[in-house]
């Protein structure tokens, strides 16, 4: 694994917190991720995975901190949001594709209408990435014609045709039937492999392990713990994370 970690991180987290009301769900957040890196995030329900994810691209306003994005700090108000948040695609449990629309239609609109990119480049681009998740067939279908396996393979070929700079994941496979979470991390893999930078909250340990740079646990609004993977999993320190540990492996 070739990260280079003396050049500036990709996204820089520094002390994040998220209040909703009274309740702290985010505490004191920080980490650095550098290009290249996949963070798989673990942790048990509740405990502010995906309000993590979210405040990454701002789908959630933080409530105290800073994140870096490419050196700029999305969390000031100043900063336009949108210019930045295209360059980070995010996949949900729930695919959210358009039903009235081809897969085609899904994957070319933003590009076209965000970007300003042509029909022709923007289809160009969505039909290499179909081909290349296996989903070539597919274009002129419409989502409610596809599993849910194939749904999510397209809602992650959407976030990539807009060439994000990362990509974040949040519980990609819950929601699939258990014979179709196989084909979602293949690609997910394959992404890995070519240097995507991804930061991934999952309950994949077997994904954790194998894939992830780095793996985090989250509890109690902090990041308890953080390794490389083997060593996080093989010789874990924190007792919750140990506690954690021993019911999902
Ligand atoms: P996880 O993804 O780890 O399961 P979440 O980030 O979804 O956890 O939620 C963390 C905590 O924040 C939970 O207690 C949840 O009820 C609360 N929470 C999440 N979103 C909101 C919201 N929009 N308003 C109020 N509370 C929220
Ligand atoms: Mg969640």
């Amino acid at each position: 694994m070739s990260i280079n970690r003396m050049e500036n991180p990709l996204i820089q987290v520094q002390n994040l917190g998220k209040k909703f009301g009274d309740v702290e769900v985010l505490k004191d957040i920080s980490v650095d991720i550098y290009k290249g890196d996949v963070v798989c995030v673990i942790g048990p329900s509740g405990s502010g995975k995906s309000t993590f994810l979210r405040c990454l691209n701002r789908l959630e306003e933080p409530t105290g901190g800073h994140i870096l994005f490419e050196g700029v700090d999305i969390v000031d108000k100043k900063t336009d949001i949108d210019k930045h948040r295209q360059k980070m695609g995010m996949v949900f449990q729930q695919f959210n594709l358009f039903p009235h629309m081809t897969i085609l239609k899904n994957l070319t609109l933003a590009p076209m209408k965000l970007q300003g990119r042509s029909r022709k480049e923007a289809e160009e681009q969505a039909l290499g990435l179909l081909h290349k998740v296996g989903l070539a067939d597919r274009a002129d279908s419409y989502p409610n014609q596809l599993s849910g396996g194939q749904k999510q393979r397209i809602a992650i070929v959407r976030a990539l045709c807009m060439n994000p700079d990362v990509m974040l994941f949040d519980e990609p496979t819950s929601a699939l039937d258990p014979e179709m979470v196989g084909e979602v991390l293949n690609v997910m893999r394959e992404l890995a492999d070519e240097k995507m930078t991804m930061v991934v909250v999952t309950h994949e340990m077997g994904f954790a392990r194998e894939v992830a740079t780095r793996v985090m646990f989250m509890d109690g609004g902090y990041f308890l713990e953080e390794n490389e993977p083997n060593e996080f999993f093989s010789n874990p320190q924190n007792e919750r994370l140990k506690l954690f540990l021993s019911k999902v492996l």
